[in-house]
């Protein structure tokens, strides 16, 4: 029933197969199976971050244009060719957020959160929009959980964020897979990044005609992107390009040398890489990524860097900033391909079938009783016979029926039925709750309790 069928396999534009809607293409239903992965992997980063002293935060869904094209920049693959852009009634343009960090950082400004204690530690789980190629792993609505660090800089909040989405991995059981690359990009001092940019559009001078389509017209625009362009014309000329690690300040590099330092210590394995830019202007000094130790950075699961600038740009006082964000899409497929288990909190415990009005009335109050001390239980309470119950039983596949017939009505009974073995027992209606908890085992039961609330 609840099979996953994530790849899109629809025409463009197609809404509908003869009279049967199907859904866009690019977005894809969660299904009951891998929201069991979903719910483990919003678990481990709600434990993680809590651990940590980060607290959550939701941003609405939709911000206005500006704030992302403010933010992330205009000459940006997101902000040019990704945006999920509509008017409102009143004709204000706003979007549909493609990433996390714009609008967490347009809400510490709003909020005034520079008069909390520094850094404010802040984490999302939600969803986002981009208008991408759609591709295995890649939506157009993802999940991404992130964290960000606001209000102070130094090597150890870099290193201890990026420990922080390293333990995450580790706890999904998906770290291994992944291999931490990073760099410097450098600050805006004159003498620092922008020193290097005047030199790399120098560089590219003349040399257009050897880049790819989509490269042709960053060279003034966007030079840093020529970087990490994957054509493999503009892979060759990247290779020729001026590294920026040879330009930075040298506040920059005993920043990032200090960084490097505390990963080791922190038992953190890296790969120096010079020609990683990420894809946003924002980002000033560290940059990483945790890319596929097998295919690199086109399946990378998340990424992140400092954000020194940004509260600033966005209207704020000037405000150090680092940050980290990871598709769940993602993850949650790597964690199937390494056949990782997740706990499935979904299986049933007891199917209650029953015949006669008198018997569905008992099995209406015993079903609650049941689902009340934690026995996860379904009940048949429609008309059909009890094999055919039974069938349904199986197809459930709840390890135990509760069988009440007419004959049981008149004694007072229950009878419980092991489906594995096939064998039952009469046990009286009074005893069913307490030898159905003795069945299916007190560590088992799914015992909610809202905790404490003072009024
Ligand atoms: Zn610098
Ligand atoms: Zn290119």
């Amino acid at each position: 029933m609840t099979q996953d069928k994530t790849a899109d396999s629809g025409i463009e534009n197609e809404v509908s197969k003869g009279n049967k809607f199907q859904k866009p293409k690019g977005v894809h239903d969660i299904l009951p199976d891998t929201h069991e992965y979903f719910t483990f992997v919003k678990k481990v980063v709600r434990h993680r971050c809590r651990q940590s002293g980060f607290r959550r935060i939701s941003t609405p869904i939709f911000e206005f244009t500006d704030v992302f094209k403010r933010s992330i920049g205009n000459d940006t693959d997101i902000v040019s060719k990704e945006m999920y852009t509509f008017q409102d009634r009143k004709g204000r343009s706003l979007t549909l957020k493609p990433e996390g960090t714009a609008g967490v950082v347009r809400s510490y400004i709003e909020h005034n959160m520079q008069l909390l204690p520094q850094p404010v530690e802040l984490y999302y789980i939600e969803p986002h929009f981009r208008y991408d190629r759609p591709q295995k792993g890649r939506f157009r609505q993802f999940w991404q959980f992130g964290f960000e660090m606001i209000g102070e800089s130094d090597p150890a909040l870099d290193a201890q964020l990026i420990h922080l989405a390293h333990l995450i991995n580790e706890d999904l059981g998906v770290a291994e897979l992944f291999k931490l690359q990073i760099n410097s990009i450098g600050c805006m001092k004159k003498e620092c990044r922008p020193r290097y940019m005047t030199d790399l559009k120098n560089f590219y001078f003349g040399k257009e005609r050897s880049l790819c389509e989509n490269c042709k017209g960053r060279t003034e625009k966007n030079p840093l992107r020529l970087l990490d362009c994957k054509e493999e014309d503009c892979v060759i000329l990247a290779g020729l390009a001026p590294t920026l690690k040879d330009y930075l300040c040298p506040e920059c590099k005993e920043y990032h040398e200090q960084l490097l330092d505390l990963l080791k210590a922190l038992d953190i394995e890296y790969v120096e890489n010079p020609s990683l830019v990420r894809g946003l202007d924002y980002y000033t000094k560290t940059v990483f990524e945790f890319w596929d130790r097998e295919t690199g950075a086109q399946n990378a699961i998340g990424g992140g860097g400092r954000y020194d600038g940004l509260v600033e740009i966005m209207g704020g006082q000037p405000t150090p900033a680092v940050g980290f964000a990871a598709g769940i899409e993602r993850i949650v497929d790597n964690m199937k391909r390494e056949h990782i288990q997740v706990p499935r909190k979904d299986n049933l415990h007891v199917f209650v079938a029953q015949l006669g009005y008198e018997a569905k009335k008992k099995c209406l109050k015993l079903i609650q009783k049941l689902r009340d001390v934690g026995i996860k239980t379904v009940g048949a309470l429609g008309k059909a016979s009890i094999k055919a119950q039974l069938h349904l039983a199986d197809r459930f596949q709840a390890p135990y029926t509760i069988i009440m017939g007419i004959t049981e009505v008149r004694d007072n009974t229950a009878i419980i039925r092991d489906m594995k073995r096939g064998s039952q027992k009469i046990v009286s209606y009074d005893k069913v709750l307490d030898e159905m908890k003795k069945l299916i085992g007190e560590e088992s039961l799914d015992t909610y309790s809202p905790g404490e609330v003072v009024y």
